[in-house]
């Protein structure tokens, strides 16, 4: 467990050392959208190792605009065809817009028609935590990032081949880093 906290710490520790980055608060009161750091696009050293963060809120509020925030850390669900990703069609990966842990894949990406970026499967599925959902008298399966419990969106039974399954996921939630860029 000691361990754990250390390896959070260093986390925190490093993301601090590379947030000057981001906008002013004054930024983002204004609609700006902040630079996004570097390490938001942060896959483990070794592929399939989780090391859990648990930070505070006040960290998440310093690197994230408001409606990340809402989403990602208070089960916010943003309006449909709202994200800019939804049109996003080139190579490239869907990070985790919190912390950086590659959650998807453009070749897994596919037009529902809902209005939210949607996926048949995860990148791994070592990174992606699924918990029923019971909110609103239905239930769902919510998806999270497994690293910093990050809340992503819904997975459905609905989606096409080869899987079955549709990945429903807040664009807010992800950070989309091209493939030139990876
Ligand atoms: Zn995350």
């Amino acid at each position: 467990m000691r361990i754990l906290l250390s390896l959070a710490l260093l986390f925190v520790l490093a993301c601090n050392s590379t947030s000057q980055t981001t906008a002013s608060s004054s930024d983002v009161a204004a609609g700006v959208t902040p630079d996004l750091p570097e390490y938001r696009y942060d896959p483990p050293a070794q592929p399939g190792e989780i090391n859990r963060i648990d930070t505070t809120t006040k960290y998440w509020k310093s690197i994230l605009t408001d409606q990340e925030f809402h989403v990602l850390r208070e089960d916010g669900t943003e309006p449909s065809f709202s994200s800019p990703l939804n049109d996003v069609k080139e190579a490239g990966v869907f990070a985790c817009r919190a912390c950086g842990l590659p959650l998807f894949s453009s070749s897994t990406k596919f037009e529902s028609g809902t209005g939210w970026p949607s996926f048949y499967e995860p990148i791994n599925s070592l990174y992606i935590q699924q918990d029923v959902d019971r909110k609103f008298g239905m239930e769902r399966v919510e998806v999270s990032c497994a690293r910093c419990g990050g809340h992503q969106g819904h997975v459905f039974p609905d989606g096409p081949e080869p899987t079955g399954l549709r990945y429903c996921i807040n664009g807010a939630a992800l950070n989309f880093v091209p493939e030139a860029d990876l």
